[in-house]
């Protein structure tokens, strides 16, 4: 069947697919700073897929819909077409990136309850944080859909958490986006290493920050595959 693109983003590629499904071909670009830094990870494209569908196949065992239905190949989902909304919805169960440049907080602390946080999908702007008021103005959502997507991060970090710590290392944060499925809200987009941060007890990081922070990309691809094997495992 030929494919006709739908849209590009920075690091994914969305297809047509049918009726009621797209494609999304996760590609080998790594990027940070809204775009600004770049570059090409070999193989990296097939360890998000690979790890986003392992995250979505868990969080559906828990009866959180996600977009996620299968594998087109190893490193393109096939997913429900969704009505995405331009807004990262972060949680933080432990201080560091941007929150403790916004706000007098230091780094490395804990966060009990864990706070949630909108942002405006916006590069140029650099993502502003959105509040009910912003994106009610914005048509961005409703402040009782902003309850409720608050309300289902608050159980994914429970689910991802855990199941994380199992695996001995610690969830400090990561980012969903939701889409519309008739009146439906649903997690679509990717949950991998470039959207969450995985540290372990030593506070050695095994996420994108590695790259944010000038690791060369050997180290990068490295924690990403180690990364993958230890959720699988
Ligand atoms: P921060 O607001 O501290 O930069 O990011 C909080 C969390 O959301 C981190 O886990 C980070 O990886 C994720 N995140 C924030 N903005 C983006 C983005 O534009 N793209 C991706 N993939 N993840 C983001």
């Amino acid at each position: 069947m030929e494919v006709n693109k739908i849209s590009e983003g920075k690091t994914k590629i969305v297809y047509d697919f049918d009726k009621d499904h797209v494609l999304l071909r996760f590609k080998d670009d790594i990027t940070a700073g809204d775009g600004q830094k770049k570059d090409i990870l070999e193989g990296k494209g097939v360890l998000n897929a690979q790890t986003s569908a392992f995250f979505f196949r868990l969080l559906e065992r828990y009866g959180i819909e996600t977009h996620y239905v299968g594998m087109k190949d190893e490193r393109t989902m096939i997913v429900k077409r969704l009505k995405m909304i331009p807004v990262e919805v972060v949680v933080r169960n432990i201080a560091t990136g941007s929150i403790v440049k916004r706000l007098p907080i230091k780094e490395g602390e804990v966060f009990e309850p864990p706070i949630v946080e909108f942002f405006l999908k916006d590069d140029l702007r650099h993502d502003p944080l959105l509040n009910y008021y912003h994106m009610e103005h914005l048509k961005l959502m409703s402040r009782k859909e902003a309850q409720y997507i608050e309300d289902i991060m608050i159980k994914v970090n429970d689910i991802l958490s855990s199941f994380i710590k199992n695996k001995g290392l610690i969830l400090y944060d990561f980012k969903l986006e939701f889409g519309r499925l008739d009146d439906k809200l649903v997690i679509g987009d990717e949950i991998s290493l470039d959207s969450m941060r995985i540290r372990n007890a030593n506070s050695r990081i095994f996420d994108k920050d590695l790259y944010r922070k000038g690791y060369d990309l050997k180290t990068v691809k490295a924690s990403y595959e180690e990364f993958l094997k230890i959720i699988t495992s």
